[in-house]
């Protein structure tokens, strides 16, 4: 199907990589972005790759935040080799830390669950081997050694690159007002500078994915949830694990950066770091890990999720409109499910194959 035309709207990670998964079978992809790529949620996230430890567990996406984990080290990769870009893609293993033994009743069963993922339990005397300075209150942990992180603008910096290299074009303050359809059939988009003819169409907005809804004639649950996060420094070092607590997880890199997130507010689009958000974040960080009290603040940033109803994201056709697809909707874990949903969107799009891996992700499921 090489030449066929796919337009894209934004270009966040899942935008980069749909092009990227696209172009790299041979389609000619156009990006529109609003600002410039990779600059709302995709630059602010935290980056971790945690399926196990971070809340998909008991979920249909468990088995998709599995793969997706899997093929992050080839994928990441495949991306600096096509881009010159390191993602920063570090195994560093993941621990979720109770504070209470009624907490660590819960997470032993939980790890129990996970046993086929290489995810256990351990007490207080190896948790305390790992991250030496958890709060005296720490009495076990789920830990999970296959999680990781990335460093999510830098992904998608590498997406955009290796998109660019297969000869994807992006266009940069375009916003895109609405998808242009006659019958039943998409004819392109409108812009304020005119109309961009295309056979297909993927909305890859984000937050503000919603916004469609009126010319696609189909609902597109997906509301802004922000996210305020917080960047504190401490000496640079290698080995230490995502860290996650009641009130807050911590994030590290390897040059000595740590990450407190995440506020979750439905606000709308009110894009503000707040005192009382930094306050609950630097309060829920200490409580696991205390001595981030001398660490030195560097900065907090805020951006907006895109959430849905049932905490899924919806990627695929959209029913009874030919040509128009969705890769939107990736609320906590867009990091860790833009390359797969893309990779398997692209397949579905490209060669009418729908894999069984979407099925708990297809738009039908918000169907009128
Ligand atoms: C504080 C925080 C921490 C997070 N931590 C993690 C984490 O650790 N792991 C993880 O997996 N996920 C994490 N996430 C979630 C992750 O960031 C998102 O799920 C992901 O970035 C969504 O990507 P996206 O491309 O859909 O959206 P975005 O990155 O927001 O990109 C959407 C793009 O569309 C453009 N756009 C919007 N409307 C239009 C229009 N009309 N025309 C043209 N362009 C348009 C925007 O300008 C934007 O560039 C976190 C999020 C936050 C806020």
């Amino acid at each position: 199907m090489a030449g066929t035309d796919v337009l894209v709207i934004g270009g966040g990670i899942v935008g980069c990589s749909v092009a990227h998964a696209l172009a790299r079978r041979g389609a000619s992809v156009l990006v529109l972005e609003r600002d410039h790529p990779g600059g709302r949620a995709s630059a602010t996230a935290a980056g971790m790759l945690t399926p196990y430890t971070g809340g998909l567990a008991e979920g249909p996406l468990l088995a998709i935040g599995s793969r997706a984990l899997e093929e992050m080290g080839p994928v990441a990769e495949e991306v600096r080799e096509l881009s010159g870009v390191d993602p920063g893609f570090v195994r560093s293993g993941a621990l979720r830390v109770a504070g209470s033994e009624r907490e660590a009743t819960l997470l032993r069963d939980q790890a129990a669950k996970l046993e086929d993922y290489d995810v256990g339990w351990i007490g207080r005397d190896e948790l305390l081997e790992r991250e030496p300075g958890l709060s005296s209150d720490s009495v076990g942990a789920v830990w999970s050694p296959r999680e990781g992180y990335v460093e999510p603008p830098l992904l998608t910096r590498a997406l955009e690159g290796a998109a660019l290299r297969d000869g994807v074009r992006f266009e940069r303050g375009v916003p895109v007002q609405a998808v242009r359809i006659e019958g039943n059939r998409v004819r392109g988009v409108q812009t304020p500078e005119g109309d961009y003819a295309a056979g297909q169409v993927v909305l890859c907005a984000g937050a503000w994915s919603g916004l469609f809804e009126e010319s696609l004639g189909f609902p597109i649950p997906v509301e802004p949830i922000r996210g305020q996060i917080v960047e504190l420094r401490r000496s640079p070092g290698t080995g230490a694990p995502i860290v996650w607590g009641l009130g807050a997880y911590l994030v590290p890199r390897q040059d000595g950066r740590l990450l407190v997130g995440a506020t979750e507010e439905r606000v709308g689009f009110e894009a503000r770091v707040t005192a009382s958000g930094v306050q609950g974040l630097l309060e829920g960080g200490c409580s696991v890990l205390p001595e981030i009290r001398k660490y030195e603040f560097r900065c907090a940033r805020v951006a907006f999720r895109p959430g849905t109803p049932d905490d899924r994201p919806l990627v695929g056709r959209v029913p009874g409109v030919e040509g128009a697809w969705l890769a939107t909707g990736h609320y906590r874990h867009g990091i860790l499910l833009a390359t797969i949903t893309a990779d398997r969107l692209a397949r579905a799009l490209l060669e009418g194959e729908a894999p069984v891996e979407l099925e708990p992700l297809d738009p039908a499921r918000f169907k009128a």
